[in-house]
């Protein structure tokens, strides 16, 4: 059997070929794994960050060891059970939102970093702000004094192909560029999951978040 840490580095040999390891930061997501796994990872390997999916998860594996993102849909009522814990929150796609971490941020005196989550594929199922509204959902953000636009979080289809994938991951691109060209705090653009995350290093993500390529399956 593969420890993780073998599995954590072969990842990065992938990476390797594509771009140096160090412009990509690797997050592993968490959900359904236990923190024993997530501290094997973050003590042994250069991944330092996890994301957690659901508040009640995230906050029965809050770990002080560990460097903790939020990547799920979060709901106003439960953002304050995870401000003073969150290292960045890359789900973020509703002024409501914004409006409720505004506040919880303050109370405690934080800036909050965010990234704008973006639905590439435009699908109905799926939150997020779509490609040709980010501008305009960027320039709402910096009306907030208690959050940080940090970059964008790319979703896409599941069952899209690779020349599909392609092309939303470079509309992505192109939305983080243009923001990024007039605003020097952004720095992330977190595209590509476990089945996908060469292609969108390719095509530009400097932040990818991997489960089953790191964990394995989940059951
Ligand atoms: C679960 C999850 C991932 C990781 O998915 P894998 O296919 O297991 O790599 C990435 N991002 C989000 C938002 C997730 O919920």
């Amino acid at each position: 059997m593969k420890t993780l840490t073998q599995t954590v580095f072969e990842i990065f040999e992938k990476i390797e070929k594509i771009t140096s390891p160090e412009s990509v930061e690797v997050l592993a997501a968490t959900k359904t794994r236990p923190l024993e796994a997530v501290l094997e990872v973050v003590e042994n390997t250069p991944i330092k960050i996890a994301g957690e999916n659901r508040v009640q998860e995230f906050l029965s594996k809050y770990d002080e060891r560990v460097t903790w993102d939020f990547i799920g849909q979060l709901q106003t009522n439960k953002v304050k059970y995870i401000i003073d814990k969150v290292w960045l929150i890359h789900s973020v796609e509703r002024d409501k939102n914004m409006k409720v971490i505004n506040k919880e941020a303050y109370k405690i005196g934080k800036i909050q970093d965010i990234l704008i989550q973006i639905n590439a594929g435009e699908e109905e199922a799926k939150a997020g702000i779509y490609c040709n509204e980010a501008k305009e959902f960027a320039e709402i953000v910096k009306t907030y004094k208690n959050i940080k636009l940090k970059g964008l979080m790319a979703v896409v289809p599941l069952d899209a192909n690779q020349k599909e994938l392609t092309k939303l991951f470079e509309k992505t691109k192109k939305v983080y560029d243009d923001i990024k060209s007039d605003n020097n705090d952004i720095k992330y653009l977190s595209m590509g999951m476990s089945g996908d995350y060469e292609l969108a290093i390719k095509c530009g993500a400097n932040l990818v978040r991997l489960g089953r390529a790191i964990f394995g399956e989940r059951k």
